[in-house]
């Protein structure tokens, strides 16, 4: 597995591989890797001649100083789990190779989507994620990216970009990997005390129940039902339900035979903000 620290050393050696007709599988992670991410590399690997993995803990998508700051790193057992998975190049850039100006995001139009959910609760958040894929995307020139269903808004906004930028590249996105206990793997789960770790697979008990009431009731009255469940919660709180059909990420009313559904949750425990999904149509 070959480290990569600089943007012209990474591009000259994909500028060889590209020559030599290989087929590149791109992994973008913020590192603190878990095996949710690590099932990306391997799909990659699967569907790739070679594959590259990118540590980079972007700071334009944190609208929360503390939460940046408090980002878990773990980069010694990062590259021992992305070569154990198979991974062969790594990208692990310091933050003014990535913003050689100034640390600031471009503005970017993807027609509305950026402004649902977590565009909405974290301002300019997806003008960061963006800035940093797009040039990610410049640099690594990958045939396959791959993208967790984690974050099912970040995977449609970052299909919007490659159309946008009219890059050629496959955007897939990958089944949410959890816990034994149903808790979604994430890199903040790290940050949990012990008490929050116990109750936080509550958020996914929530949303298989949810998806259970899809069959027989309403939006409204599964919201409703959904906020009822955390209002005499003492260790979560909601700050988002919503049911939303998976193209236009706009909440639902109604339900239409045609559209594929969504449930989409952000919680709070303490400080930490888990986030959550589930296809109800499948
Ligand atoms: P992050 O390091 O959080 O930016 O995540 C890097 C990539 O891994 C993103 O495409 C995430 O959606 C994906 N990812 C994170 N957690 C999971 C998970 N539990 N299952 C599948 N993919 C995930």
């Amino acid at each position: 597995m070959i480290l990569f620290y600089k943007k012209s050393e990474l591009t000259y050696h994909i500028h060889d591989l590209k020559k030599r007709d290989k087929s590149i599988g791109f992994v973008p992670t913020m590192g603190a890797l878990h095996q949710g991410h690590l099932s990306l590399v391997e799909q990659a690997r699967n569907e790739n001649d070679l594959v590259v993995a990118s540590i980079f803990v972007n700071p334009t998508q944190f609208d929360n100083q503390e939460d940046l700051l408090k980002y878990p790193k773990t980069l010694e057992s990062d590259l021992n789990l992305l070569k154990e998975s198979g991974c062969h190049l790594v990208f692990i850039p310091a933050v003014e190779e990535m913003y050689t100006e100034q640390v600031a995001a471009k503005h970017f139009d993807f027609g509305g989507i950026e402004f649902e959910m977590e565009g909405k609760f974290r301002t300019g958040h997806f003008d960061g994620v963006a800035t940093i894929v797009n040039e990610l995307f410049k640099i690594v020139r990958p045939t396959i990216a791959y993208f967790g269903e984690k974050d099912f808004q970040q995977l449609q906004i970052i299909t919007k970009l490659v159309e946008l930028e009219e890059l050629p590249i496959i955007i897939k996105g990958c089944p949410i990997f959890r816990e034994k206990d149903g808790l979604a793997m994430s890199s903040r789960n790290l940050r949990l005390t012990d008490e929050q770790r116990k109750v936080a697979p509550f958020v996914y008990s929530i949303l298989t129940k949810a998806k259970e009431k899809f069959k027989t009731q309403n939006i409204e009255k599964i919201t409703e039902w959904v906020e009822n469940q955390f209002n005499n919660h003492s260790l979560l709180d909601l700050e988002y339900f919503l049911i939303a059909d998976e193209n236009s990420l706009k909440p639902s009313i109604h339900k239409e035979i045609s559209k594929n559904y969504r449930a989409f949750i952000a919680v709070y425990a303490g400080k930490i903000r888990l986030i959550d999904n589930i296809n109800l149509s499948l």
